[in-house]
């Protein structure tokens, strides 16, 4: 029994992790750091996290005016701007949860979500009217369309919706925030999945302050209130790779480039807002660079920018780092995740290797910070050692990771362990570096061995005349699958099948040879900006028969 229970145990403050907490420090500690954000037209507006938190809590009065409580859903198809922020805390801050959903998603996969979430609100951008349109007959649960823009600025034709300034302009100016328990769920984000509909990862208060902490430690994304911080990773992204609450901690200023994610405004953006730090998927970063290097700027400002979505290649870093001083960081993760699992800042046994074998390590998705758990293991489940060669599932768990799907009553997704399979195959050095080798859906196995395509594809990444690699899997009547490249060629550019398999000669295992080439114009990107594999696939699925045409 215990001795005294009352005199020892549980003598420090209920603090309940809740997120309205972050924007509250933000306002109160760097309430004069700027939000900048870019409209549609390119023009851009300031503002600062003491307006971004007073705005917010009128947005939460205009909601609870309208009924709307703890857990009712709240969806928002929008790009990055200060007014998705404010309606983010807006609706975390009651207790209520914040949805977000990507545009880019098929119309049926959107009404999909927006049903299977339950969403009363919808808040958009009024660039997305014509697809409101279209999904509000088959949303029945939808009581109320947002747009976030002035009164002047709404779409034509929509007469029962309401232009959010007008909306928080007559909302009271106060309204409470918090003041429930650190577990009630703050937001909902549907990941692809690998099989069936896309599936809910509902995040909880607590998950999210959490995977902030996670994400500000020493040596992981970690910003500071001296960054000024570039977000193209959209919100809808996996909480944003959770920039906005990490941002709003660090009290950081944050340049928010709504739609314009080409490489011309995303190069104004970086100069004009003297940007020091910024973060999105490869393929963004591939453009950029090209257009640099095309036109002969430089980057002046930027110092760090953290990648992550897919596998960064090594040529990337290196275009980063020789060109134009920039240091890359490679991030890790999935939605579940909520979404960051690892990061490939260096420890001091590789900060002391030479500059090549340092690059190496960066190229690898990296580390694990505090709080989160991982393990491969072969398909019986049995752990692997960390020898950087034997590669196995990727299996997590910690506070910020994924226990169940929202509404979700098929197979337990974790191990007796606890452990989450995150479909993800890679090997562990002995750094304790995680280095990501493929997919499981995009493995290729042949003749019963697997062949990395991500490390095929980094070895091509590298080829002066490529602009994005891909490889995919192709039946093979006796291997079963072999692999097949597809390049997409910088503009202007012409190339030979033999040209490729020859800078791949010596640099990757012979039977991992790709057994064809194809040139495309154009590469399908997904929703969230990566490559799409499966449609790579099922276009070229009865072999290389139609090589060159645009897709999408
Ligand atoms: P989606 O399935 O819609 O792409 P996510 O955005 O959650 O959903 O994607 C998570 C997946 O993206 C991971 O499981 C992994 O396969 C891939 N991924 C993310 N970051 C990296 C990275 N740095 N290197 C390689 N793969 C990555």
């Amino acid at each position: 029994m215990d001795e005294d229970r009352s005199a020892s145990h549980d003598l420090m403050q209920r603090w309940e992790l809740t997120v309205d907490r972050l924007i509250v420090h933000a306002a109160r500690w760097h309430g004069s750091r700027e939000l900048v954000s870019r409209a549609a037209d390119g023009s851009i507006t300031r503002t600062t996290y003491a307006d971004v938190e007073q705005r917010a809590r009128r947005f939460s009065s205009a909601l609870v005016a309208a009924g709307i409580g703890r857990g009712s859903r709240i969806a928002t198809l929008a790009m990055n701007s200060a007014r998705h922020v404010e309606t983010w805390f807006g609706v975390m801050g009651i207790g209520a949860v914040c949805h977000t959903v990507n545009p880019r998603l098929f119309e049926e996969q959107l009404a999909y979500i927006l049903n299977d979430a339950g969403a009363r609100w919808l808040v958009a951008d009024p660039q997305f009217a014509a697809l409101v349109d279209k999904l509000r007959p088959q949303c029945t649960a939808l009581e109320k369309i947002v747009y976030l823009c002035e009164r002047d600025q709404m779409p034509a034709g929509q007469r029962d919706a309401v232009d959010y300034e007008a909306l928080i302009a007559a909302a009271a100016r106060d309204c409470r925030w918090g003041d429930f328990d650190e577990h009630t769920a703050a937001a909902l984000c549907y990941t692809s999945g690998t099989t069936g509909h896309p599936k809910g990862v509902l995040y909880t208060h607590r998950s999210e302050v959490l995977h902030t902490l996670i994400t500000s430690q020493g040596g992981m994304v970690g910003m500071s209130a001296e960054d000024r911080l570039l977000m193209v990773v959209p919100m809808f992204h996996a909480n944003g790779w959770g920039i906005p609450f990490a941002a709003a901690a660090a009290g950081a200023t944050l340049v928010l480039p709504g739609p314009r994610l080409d490489p011309v405004s995303l190069f104004e953006l970086l100069e004009g807002e003297r940007v020091t730090y910024s973060a999105a998927v490869p393929t963004v970063w591939q453009l950029l660079l090209d257009h640099l290097s095309a036109n002969g700027l430089r980057l002046s400002t930027l110092k760090r920018v953290l990648i992550g979505g897919s596998a960064c290649p090594l040529a990337l870093i290196r275009g980063f780092r020789d060109e134009h001083g920039v240091d890359v960081v490679q991030g890790w993760g999935m939605t579940e995740m909520s979404p960051v699992g690892t990061v490939s800042t260096a420890v001091p046994e590789v900060a002391a290797l030479g500059v090549e074998e340092r690059l190496s390590y960066a190229a690898k998705q990296g580390r694990v910070p505090f709080g989160v758990d991982m393990k491969i293991t072969d398909d019986d489940g049995t752990t692997l050692p960390h020898d950087g060669q034997r590669a196995g599932h990727v299996r997590v768990r910690g506070p910020a990771v994924i226990a169940r799907y929202f509404k979700h009553d098929g197979p337990d997704p974790l191990d007796p362990d606890g452990y989450f399979d995150t479909g993800d195959i890679g090997t562990i050095d002995a750094h304790g570096y995680l280095q990501i080798t493929d997919r499981a859906k995009d493995l290729i196995k042949s003749g019963g061995e697997w062949i990395s395509s991500v490390e095929i594809e980094n070895v091509v990444a590298g080829h002066p005349k490529a602009l994005m690699a891909a490889v995919i899997a192709i039946p093979h009547p006796k291997w079963r699958e072999r692999p097949l490249l597809v390049v997409r060629l910088k503009p202007g550019v012409s190339a030979t099948r033999e040209e490729f398999l020859g800078f791949l000669e010596g640099k990757i295992a012979r039977w991992w040879m790709p057994d064809d080439v194809l040139f495309v114009d154009e590469m399908p990107l997904g929703a969230t900006g990566k490559l799409d594999k499966k449609r790579l696939r099922a276009r070229f699925a009865a072999g290389p028969g139609d090589s060159v045409g645009s897709d999408r």
